[in-house]
Protein backbone atom coordinates (compact mmCIF):
# COMPACT_ATOMS: atom_id res chain seq x y z
CA UNK A 1 0.00 0.00 0.00
CA UNK A 2 1.22 3.95 -0.67
CA UNK A 3 1.11 5.80 2.14
CA UNK A 4 1.38 9.52 2.29
CA UNK A 5 3.67 11.45 4.65
CA UNK A 6 1.72 14.66 4.45
CA UNK A 7 4.13 17.40 6.73
CA UNK A 8 4.99 20.90 6.99
CA UNK A 9 8.92 20.03 7.25
CA UNK A 10 11.69 20.37 4.80
CA UNK A 11 12.99 17.61 2.84
CA UNK A 12 15.63 16.77 5.17
CA UNK A 13 13.33 16.55 8.33
CA UNK A 14 11.23 14.48 6.32
CA UNK A 15 13.75 11.90 4.79
CA UNK A 16 14.91 11.78 8.52
CA UNK A 17 11.02 10.88 9.17
CA UNK A 18 10.44 8.72 6.20
CA UNK A 19 13.56 6.25 7.24
CA UNK A 20 11.78 5.38 10.28
CA UNK A 21 8.91 4.92 8.62
CA UNK A 22 9.79 2.33 6.47
CA UNK A 23 11.71 0.34 9.10
CA UNK A 24 8.48 -0.40 10.66
CA UNK A 25 6.33 -0.47 7.69
CA UNK A 26 8.99 -2.64 5.18
CA UNK A 27 6.16 -4.23 2.92
CA UNK A 28 4.20 -0.57 2.31
CA UNK A 29 5.50 2.60 0.44
CA UNK A 30 5.14 5.83 2.60
CA UNK A 31 6.38 8.56 0.27
CA UNK A 32 6.29 12.31 0.94
CA UNK A 33 3.73 14.54 -0.62
CA UNK A 34 6.12 15.70 -3.48
CA UNK A 35 6.75 12.18 -4.52
CA UNK A 36 3.14 11.07 -5.35
CA UNK A 37 1.18 11.51 -8.25
CA UNK A 38 -1.80 13.10 -8.28
CA UNK A 39 -4.08 9.96 -9.03
CA UNK A 40 -2.07 8.51 -6.28
CA UNK A 41 -2.95 11.36 -3.92
CA UNK A 42 -6.76 10.75 -5.23
CA UNK A 43 -6.59 7.62 -4.15
CA UNK A 44 -5.38 7.92 -0.57
CA UNK A 45 -7.19 6.44 2.26
CA UNK A 46 -4.98 6.87 4.94
CA UNK A 47 -2.14 9.05 5.59
CA UNK A 48 0.70 9.82 8.21
CA UNK A 49 0.87 13.52 9.27
CA UNK A 50 3.37 16.18 11.03
CA UNK A 51 1.25 19.71 11.52
CA UNK A 52 0.32 19.31 7.75
CA UNK A 53 -0.69 22.81 6.04
CA UNK A 54 -4.43 22.70 4.95
CA UNK A 55 -3.82 23.12 0.99
CA UNK A 56 -1.68 20.03 1.41
CA UNK A 57 -4.46 17.61 3.18
CA UNK A 58 -7.03 19.26 0.25
CA UNK A 59 -5.23 16.86 -2.51
CA UNK A 60 -6.29 13.97 -0.70
CA UNK A 61 -9.87 13.89 -1.11
CA UNK A 62 -10.61 10.02 0.13
CA UNK A 63 -8.66 9.64 3.14
CA UNK A 64 -10.46 8.40 6.30
CA UNK A 65 -8.12 9.10 8.83
CA UNK A 66 -4.76 9.99 9.55
CA UNK A 67 -2.15 8.82 11.74
CA UNK A 68 -0.20 12.03 13.64
CA UNK A 69 3.29 12.11 14.88
CA UNK A 70 2.02 15.27 16.84
CA UNK A 71 0.93 15.09 20.55
CA UNK A 72 -1.37 18.73 20.30
CA UNK A 73 -4.05 18.38 17.15
CA UNK A 74 -4.79 22.31 17.16
CA UNK A 75 -3.37 22.40 14.02
CA UNK A 76 -4.10 19.21 12.36
CA UNK A 77 -7.86 19.84 13.12
CA UNK A 78 -8.01 22.81 11.09
CA UNK A 79 -5.99 21.19 8.54
CA UNK A 80 -8.04 18.07 8.41
CA UNK A 81 -11.64 18.11 6.83
CA UNK A 82 -14.53 16.57 9.86
CA UNK A 83 -14.95 13.47 7.90
CA UNK A 84 -11.39 12.23 8.36
CA UNK A 85 -10.78 10.90 12.04
CA UNK A 86 -7.18 11.90 13.69
CA UNK A 87 -5.50 9.61 15.52
CA UNK A 88 -3.10 11.58 17.74
CA UNK A 89 0.63 10.97 19.20
CA UNK A 90 0.46 9.37 22.64
CA UNK A 91 4.15 8.03 23.63
CA UNK A 92 4.97 7.29 26.94
CA UNK A 93 9.07 8.70 25.93
CA UNK A 94 7.22 11.74 25.59
CA UNK A 95 5.61 12.08 28.57
CA UNK A 96 8.46 10.73 30.14
CA UNK A 97 10.53 13.50 29.13
CA UNK A 98 7.81 16.02 29.69
CA UNK A 99 8.17 14.64 33.64
CA UNK A 100 11.58 15.44 33.78
CA UNK A 101 11.14 19.46 32.12
CA UNK A 102 8.38 19.76 34.62
CA UNK A 103 10.31 18.58 37.92
CA UNK A 104 13.53 20.41 36.21
CA UNK A 105 11.58 23.65 36.31
CA UNK A 106 9.90 22.93 39.52
CA UNK A 107 12.54 22.29 41.62
CA UNK A 108 14.92 25.33 39.66
CA UNK A 109 12.55 28.02 40.72
CA UNK A 110 11.97 25.78 44.01
CA UNK A 111 15.75 26.30 44.93
CA UNK A 112 15.72 29.62 44.04
CA UNK A 113 18.03 28.85 40.59
CA UNK A 114 16.49 32.34 38.95
CA UNK A 115 17.57 34.36 42.04
CA UNK A 116 20.79 32.80 42.12
CA UNK A 117 21.39 33.51 38.51
CA UNK A 118 20.89 37.17 39.06
CA UNK A 119 22.73 37.19 41.95
CA UNK A 120 25.38 35.69 40.49
CA UNK A 121 25.43 38.44 37.38
CA UNK A 122 25.81 41.14 39.77
CA UNK A 123 28.92 39.04 42.01
CA UNK A 124 26.55 38.67 44.61
CA UNK A 125 27.24 36.31 47.56
CA UNK A 126 23.67 36.13 49.05
CA UNK A 127 22.07 33.07 50.92
CA UNK A 128 18.04 33.06 50.31
CA UNK A 129 15.69 31.53 52.59
CA UNK A 130 15.14 27.67 52.53
CA UNK A 131 11.20 27.02 51.87
CA UNK A 132 10.27 22.70 52.56
CA UNK A 133 8.55 21.58 49.60
CA UNK A 134 5.71 20.42 52.09
CA UNK A 135 5.09 24.12 52.65
CA UNK A 136 4.92 24.69 48.84
CA UNK A 137 1.99 24.19 46.14
CA UNK A 138 2.33 23.18 42.76
CA UNK A 139 -0.53 23.50 40.47
CA UNK A 140 -1.25 21.42 37.40
CA UNK A 141 -4.03 22.91 34.94
CA UNK A 142 -4.54 19.81 32.71
CA UNK A 143 -4.32 16.33 33.83
CA UNK A 144 -4.26 14.23 30.66
CA UNK A 145 -1.07 11.99 29.54
CA UNK A 146 1.17 14.70 30.15
CA UNK A 147 -0.09 16.64 33.55
CA UNK A 148 -0.18 12.46 34.86
CA UNK A 149 3.55 11.90 34.23
CA UNK A 150 4.33 14.97 35.54
CA UNK A 151 2.60 13.97 38.77
CA UNK A 152 4.54 10.83 39.04
CA UNK A 153 7.86 12.82 38.42
CA UNK A 154 6.56 15.49 41.28
CA UNK A 155 5.02 13.01 43.83
CA UNK A 156 8.73 11.36 45.60
CA UNK A 157 9.59 15.15 45.95
CA UNK A 158 7.10 16.27 48.46
CA UNK A 159 5.52 19.09 47.33
CA UNK A 160 1.87 19.92 47.76
CA UNK A 161 0.17 18.59 44.79
CA UNK A 162 -3.21 20.32 43.21
CA UNK A 163 -4.63 19.51 39.81
CA UNK A 164 -7.18 20.92 37.72
CA UNK A 165 -9.18 19.69 35.05
CA UNK A 166 -12.15 19.91 32.86
CA UNK A 167 -14.17 16.56 34.18
CA UNK A 168 -13.84 15.79 37.89
CA UNK A 169 -10.61 13.37 38.39
CA UNK A 170 -9.85 11.50 41.96
CA UNK A 171 -6.35 11.11 41.79
CA UNK A 172 -4.36 9.73 44.81
CA UNK A 173 -2.27 12.27 46.57
CA UNK A 174 -3.73 14.95 44.67
CA UNK A 175 -6.38 17.53 45.34
CA UNK A 176 -8.44 17.44 41.91
CA UNK A 177 -10.06 20.58 40.94
CA UNK A 178 -12.67 21.32 38.05
CA UNK A 179 -14.73 23.90 35.91
CA UNK A 180 -14.35 27.75 36.76
CA UNK A 181 -14.81 28.12 40.20
CA UNK A 182 -12.17 25.18 40.36
CA UNK A 183 -10.28 26.88 38.19
CA UNK A 184 -10.04 30.02 40.52
CA UNK A 185 -9.33 28.10 43.75
CA UNK A 186 -6.42 26.12 42.13
CA UNK A 187 -4.92 29.43 41.04
CA UNK A 188 -5.76 31.14 44.47
CA UNK A 189 -3.27 28.01 45.92
CA UNK A 190 -0.71 27.84 43.49
CA UNK A 191 3.21 28.58 44.25
CA UNK A 192 3.78 27.18 41.25
CA UNK A 193 1.47 26.98 38.16
CA UNK A 194 2.43 24.32 35.35
CA UNK A 195 0.63 24.73 32.68
CA UNK A 196 -0.37 21.36 30.21
CA UNK A 197 -3.66 22.29 28.82
CA UNK A 198 -4.52 21.46 24.91
CA UNK A 199 -5.06 24.89 23.28
CA UNK A 200 -8.73 24.86 22.26
CA UNK A 201 -11.35 27.11 21.96
CA UNK A 202 -12.05 27.29 25.76
CA UNK A 203 -8.30 27.56 27.06
CA UNK A 204 -7.33 30.09 24.27
CA UNK A 205 -6.10 33.16 26.37
CA UNK A 206 -7.25 31.30 29.89
CA UNK A 207 -4.97 32.43 31.82
CA UNK A 208 -5.45 36.11 31.17
CA UNK A 209 -5.11 39.51 33.59
CA UNK A 210 -7.92 38.63 35.77
CA UNK A 211 -6.34 35.05 36.59
CA UNK A 212 -2.96 35.79 36.89
CA UNK A 213 -4.34 38.37 39.41
CA UNK A 214 -5.64 34.99 40.88
CA UNK A 215 -2.49 34.12 41.70
CA UNK A 216 -0.72 34.25 45.07
CA UNK A 217 1.87 37.57 45.15
CA UNK A 218 5.10 35.98 44.06
CA UNK A 219 3.78 32.88 42.42
CA UNK A 220 5.77 30.94 39.24
CA UNK A 221 4.30 29.88 36.35
CA UNK A 222 5.78 27.12 33.87
CA UNK A 223 4.24 26.80 30.66
CA UNK A 224 4.86 23.81 28.63
CA UNK A 225 1.92 23.33 26.71
CA UNK A 226 1.19 26.21 24.08
CA UNK A 227 1.75 29.49 23.99
CA UNK A 228 -1.74 31.43 23.22
CA UNK A 229 -3.54 29.87 26.74
CA UNK A 230 -1.45 32.44 28.56
CA UNK A 231 -2.22 36.45 27.38
CA UNK A 232 1.75 37.19 26.49
CA UNK A 233 1.10 40.89 27.50
CA UNK A 234 -0.98 40.36 30.76
CA UNK A 235 2.16 37.87 31.90
CA UNK A 236 4.52 40.51 31.25
CA UNK A 237 2.58 43.20 33.07
CA UNK A 238 2.11 40.65 36.36
CA UNK A 239 5.87 40.10 35.97
CA UNK A 240 6.69 43.81 35.32
CA UNK A 241 5.13 44.89 38.38
CA UNK A 242 6.14 42.36 40.73
CA UNK A 243 3.18 40.12 41.44
CA UNK A 244 4.41 37.16 39.65
CA UNK A 245 7.91 35.86 40.49
CA UNK A 246 9.21 33.80 37.17
CA UNK A 247 8.05 32.41 34.09
CA UNK A 248 9.59 29.30 32.55
CA UNK A 249 8.01 29.49 29.09
CA UNK A 250 8.38 26.81 26.38
CA UNK A 251 5.73 27.52 24.05
CA UNK A 252 5.16 31.44 22.74
CA UNK A 253 2.81 32.86 20.35
CA UNK A 254 4.83 32.78 17.48
CA UNK A 255 7.52 30.14 17.35
CA UNK A 256 10.60 31.27 17.35
CA UNK A 257 10.16 33.99 19.24
CA UNK A 258 11.33 36.88 17.49
CA UNK A 259 14.32 38.60 18.50
CA UNK A 260 12.90 41.65 19.94
CA UNK A 261 10.11 39.62 21.87
CA UNK A 262 10.42 41.11 25.49
CA UNK A 263 10.74 37.96 26.94
CA UNK A 264 14.15 37.57 25.57
CA UNK A 265 15.36 40.31 27.62
CA UNK A 266 13.75 40.05 30.38
CA UNK A 267 15.07 39.04 34.16
CA UNK A 268 12.06 36.92 35.58
CA UNK A 269 11.62 35.04 32.42
CA UNK A 270 13.58 31.91 31.17
CA UNK A 271 13.16 31.03 27.58
CA UNK A 272 13.25 27.59 26.11
CA UNK A 273 13.24 26.73 22.74
CA UNK A 274 10.04 24.79 22.50
CA UNK A 275 12.27 21.29 23.97
CA UNK A 276 10.35 20.20 27.39
CA UNK A 277 9.43 17.27 25.36
CA UNK A 278 11.05 16.60 22.27
CA UNK A 279 9.63 14.08 20.12
CA UNK A 280 11.83 11.07 19.91
CA UNK A 281 11.08 9.50 15.80
CA UNK A 282 12.11 6.44 16.62
CA UNK A 283 9.28 5.53 19.00
CA UNK A 284 7.10 7.80 17.90
CA UNK A 285 7.30 6.29 14.00
CA UNK A 286 6.59 2.77 15.99
CA UNK A 287 3.50 4.36 17.10
CA UNK A 288 1.89 5.95 14.51
CA UNK A 289 2.84 3.12 11.81
CA UNK A 290 1.38 0.00 14.33
CA UNK A 291 -2.21 1.83 14.18
CA UNK A 292 -1.86 1.68 10.25
CA UNK A 293 -0.60 -1.94 10.30
CA UNK A 294 -3.44 -3.31 12.66
CA UNK A 295 -6.15 -0.91 10.45
CA UNK A 296 -3.89 -2.78 7.45
CA UNK A 297 -4.32 -6.06 9.09
CA UNK A 298 -7.97 -6.05 10.35
CA UNK A 299 -9.33 -3.14 9.79
CA UNK A 300 -9.54 -1.94 13.30
CA UNK A 301 -9.06 1.96 13.78
CA UNK A 302 -6.87 3.71 16.55
CA UNK A 303 -9.16 5.80 18.90
CA UNK A 304 -9.97 9.50 17.34
CA UNK A 305 -9.68 12.72 18.76
CA UNK A 306 -13.04 13.83 19.74
CA UNK A 307 -13.54 16.93 17.55
CA UNK A 308 -16.32 18.51 19.47
CA UNK A 309 -13.46 19.12 22.26
CA UNK A 310 -10.94 19.97 20.05
CA UNK A 311 -8.07 17.36 22.11
P1 LIG B 1 -4.42 15.22 27.01
O1 LIG B 1 -4.02 13.84 27.41
O2 LIG B 1 -5.48 15.38 25.99
O3 LIG B 1 -4.83 15.99 28.36
C1 LIG B 1 -5.41 17.24 28.33
C2 LIG B 1 -5.82 17.63 29.75
O4 LIG B 1 -6.31 18.96 29.73
C3 LIG B 1 -6.96 16.74 30.29
O5 LIG B 1 -6.81 16.53 31.67
C4 LIG B 1 -8.19 17.61 30.02
O6 LIG B 1 -9.29 17.39 30.93
C5 LIG B 1 -7.63 18.98 30.27
N1 LIG B 1 -8.45 20.00 29.61
C6 LIG B 1 -8.73 20.13 28.30
N2 LIG B 1 -9.54 21.19 28.09
C7 LIG B 1 -9.79 21.72 29.30
C8 LIG B 1 -10.57 22.81 29.75
N3 LIG B 1 -11.27 23.56 28.90
N4 LIG B 1 -10.61 23.07 31.07
C9 LIG B 1 -9.92 22.29 31.95
N5 LIG B 1 -9.14 21.24 31.59
C10 LIG B 1 -9.09 20.96 30.28
O7 LIG B 1 -3.17 16.03 26.47
P2 LIG B 1 -1.61 15.77 26.79
O8 LIG B 1 -1.11 14.62 25.96
O9 LIG B 1 -1.41 15.72 28.26
O10 LIG B 1 -0.95 17.08 26.15
C11 LIG B 1 -1.31 18.39 26.59
C12 LIG B 1 -0.74 19.41 25.61
O11 LIG B 1 0.68 19.52 25.76
C13 LIG B 1 -0.89 19.05 24.13
O12 LIG B 1 -2.19 19.39 23.67
C14 LIG B 1 0.19 19.86 23.47
O13 LIG B 1 -0.33 21.12 23.08
C15 LIG B 1 1.20 20.11 24.59
N6 LIG B 1 2.52 19.50 24.29
C16 LIG B 1 3.63 20.28 24.42
C17 LIG B 1 4.90 19.73 24.15
C18 LIG B 1 6.16 20.56 24.29
O14 LIG B 1 7.24 20.09 23.95
N7 LIG B 1 6.09 21.78 24.79
C19 LIG B 1 5.02 18.39 23.79
C20 LIG B 1 3.87 17.63 23.67
C21 LIG B 1 2.62 18.20 23.93
P3 LIG B 1 -10.04 15.96 31.02
O15 LIG B 1 -9.06 15.03 31.69
O16 LIG B 1 -11.23 16.23 31.85
O17 LIG B 1 -10.35 15.55 29.60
Amino acid sequence: MLIPFLSRYDQTEDERWLTRFREFLPEHQVLRHAELSETQRANARVAIVAGPPSEMVLAYPKLEWVSSTWAGVETVLQAVPPSVGIARLVDPELSAKMGEAVLTAVLALHRNLPEYAAQQAQHLWRKLPYTKPADRTVALLGLGELGLASIEALRPRGFKLIGWSRTQKAIEGLDCFAGHEGLQRVLAKADTVVCLLPLTSETTGLLNAERLRNLPQGASIINFARGPIIDEQALLTALNDGHLRHAVLDVFDHEPLPSDHPFWGHPNVTVLPHISALTDSRSAAQIVTAKISSWLADGTLPEFVDRSLEY
